[in-house]
């Protein structure tokens, strides 16, 4: 059972007002077992909209509308359900009561345009709105299918949903049991990582599969739906057994946890500890470390040494060295993690030294430095993207060499 949900109003088509109806709906749809394969902004122009609706009518199973209501002549949407089904609408006296009996209440005399909202598409059936004038409207077509038109202010929508239209919706849709598998992936660009997987997981519409790709941290979630719990799940783990073949240590959690967490779990595990020694990152590493909670278990300190200065003096870099490879170099970056770890008395120690731009040559050029229990070495990192990019994604390329370095 798939759904499809259209957002009406001219207003949403600006830069200012942003359609929030269709995020509540969605997740309140979800929750009840159904898709939402589609949605769409319209703006009160009745004719694209009633070809919008015809043609959800003829793809989904559900269409869900919200806004334009009103009582305006701006407010289109029920004039547009009529065109795009081909049938018509009639005014109802005991509509217009219940909005008249509503004005009385509020002690305010009702306009006479409020009149349009006791219009009724033929067939569909009134859903009582207690908290605003316009009724909503649930509509069966003999497909089985539905359209249901609900009010645009989101307090309306979630009063009318949850005391009415909740319970319809779920009437249609056979109760689906969820099972979810979640990887995260650091590392790999968006689009080798599904040039790698995407034979495995597309002949699979049960689960689907989401990637959602941040700078050098892309994540893959799949979502068996089934009536049996235990199918959903075994589906589940049958499309994530052969993903995680593909892909085996380039994975770093399975249960929603960041990169920082799970190498701060890994170093807890093992005893372990970790220093930082930083230039291009000025303390973004440390920063992103120490935001675990309990990370004083495993974080001993970090050396932000952004300048060759601060280099010789506080890291003990010898001059020469700086002065016969330059600062940005993979001997610099692994005698700056050799020294943090010495100086600091941790287990491990990460560097990093580049250029983060934006301007002057070798932008994106960095070096990573990891030393170790008889381990030092540095890696050489080209990266693209702007200043913060570059800087994220050298953090986030470091931690993760300490985490498969730590088995
Ligand atoms: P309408 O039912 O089209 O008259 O909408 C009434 C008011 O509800 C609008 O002026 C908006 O402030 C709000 N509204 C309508 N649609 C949405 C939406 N999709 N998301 C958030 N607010 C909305
Ligand atoms: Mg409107």
């Amino acid at each position: 059972m798939n759904a499809e949900i259209i957002a009406v109003g001219s207003e949403l088509l600006t830069p200012t007002k942003v359609d929030t109806n269709s995020l509540w709906l969605t997740d309140q749809l979800n929750a009840a077992g159904i898709e939402v394969v589609q949605k769409a902004i319209a703006g009160d122009d009745r004719v694209r909209l009633a070809a919008l609706i015809a043609g959800a009518v003829e793809r989904s199973d559900l269409i869900i509308l919200t806004g334009g209501l009103g009582p305006t002549e701006d407010d289109v949407t029920r004039d547009a359900v009529c065109q795009a089904l081909g049938c018509e609408q009639h005014f109802h006296q005991f509509l217009c009561d219940a909005i008249a009996e509503r004005f009385a209440r509020m002690k305010r005399a009702m306009a006479e345009n409020n009149k349009r909202q006791a219009f009724l598409i033929d067939g569909a059936e009134a859903i009582p709105n207690d908290r605003g004038t316009a009724p909503g409207q649930w509509i069966r077509l003999p497909s089985g299918k539905a359209i249901a038109l609900l009010p645009g202010p989101p307090s309306e929508l979630k009063g009318i949903w949850m005391a009415e239209i909740e319970r319809r919706v779920r009437a249609l849709a056979p109760p689906l049991a969820i099972a979810t598998a979640h990887f995260r992936v650091a590392g790999m660009g968006e689009s080798d990582l599904d040039q790698l997987i995407a034979p495995v997981y597309t002949p699979y519409t049960n689960p689907v599969t989401t990637i959602l790709a941040a700078p050098g941290d892309v994540h893959i979630h799949l979502r068996a739906r089934c009536p049996e719990a235990a199918e959903a799940q075994r589906l589940v783990d049958e499309l994530g057994t052969k993903i995680r073949e593909l892909l085996g240590d380039r994975i770093y959690s399975e249960d929603g946890a960041d990169l920082e967490t799970a190498v701060g779990r890994r170093l807890a595990a093992l005893g372990a500890t970790v220093s930082t020694a930083e230039s291009m990152t000025g303390g973004l590493l440390g920063q992103r470390i120490t935001s675990v909670p309990d990370s004083s278990t495993w974080f001993r300190g970090g050396l932000v040494t952004y300048t060759d200065e601060m280099k010789r003096t506080l890291l003990g870099i010898p001059a020469d060295l700086l002065s016969r490879h330059s600062a940005v170099s993979q001997p610099v970056a692994i005698a700056m993690a050799q020294a943090a770890r010495e100086r600091t008395g941790a287990t491990w120690a990460l560097s990093i030294t580049g250029y983060a731009g934006p301007s002057g040559d070798n932008v994106g050029l960095v070096f990573v430095g990891l030393a170790g229990p008889g381990f030092a070495d540095a890696r050489q990192l080209h990266l693209f993207g702007d200043r913060a990019r570059i800087r994220n994604v050298a953090a986030t390329l470091a931690l993760d060499w300490l985490r498969k370095k730590l088995g």
